[in-house]
């Protein structure tokens, strides 16, 4: 296995989610594709993109939605199980998740992005006197 970069996801801005065991960042909110995802488990997340992670060897499996090459996505910090990648999918409908990462949402803690905005520049509008 290669090296390992972090990459710090707090200076996004927006919302991140990061592991539950260690805090490192995984993905952003931004990235957030369906919050609405099932797996065997319960919920998950499908993003376009995640970081800080490792991956296993591709292997067929079959999943609710039918066979897929998938791949295991671990965190490269703790080595939790966080979810897996679709490599493929042999059912043309799920073509859309190919290259597109789930993430377990239990295994995961939410970071909302907090006071967006709230104390940061007065308003810059001006009006104009009657
Ligand atoms: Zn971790």
């Amino acid at each position: 296995m290669g090296r390992v970069f972090l990459v710090e996801l707090e200076s996004a801005g927006g919302g991140y989610y990061r592991c539950r065991l260690c805090d490192t960042p995984l993905a952003l909110a931004d990235h957030l594709i369906s919050d609405s995802f099932n797996c065997r488990k319960g919920k998950a997340y499908l993003f376009s993109k995640v970081v800080n992670i490792s991956v296993g060897p591709p292997e067929e499996r079959s999943m609710l939605s039918g066979m897929h090459t998938v791949e295991d996505i671990l965190c490269c910090l703790c080595g939790q199980l966080l979810g897996w990648k679709y490599v493929s999918a042999h059912d043309k409908s799920q073509k859309y998740k190919e290259g597109k990462f789930v993430l377990e949402r239990w295994r995961l803690s939410e970071v909302i992005a907090e006071h967006l905005n709230s104390d940061g520049h007065p308003g810059s509008s001006d009006g104009e006197n009657p």
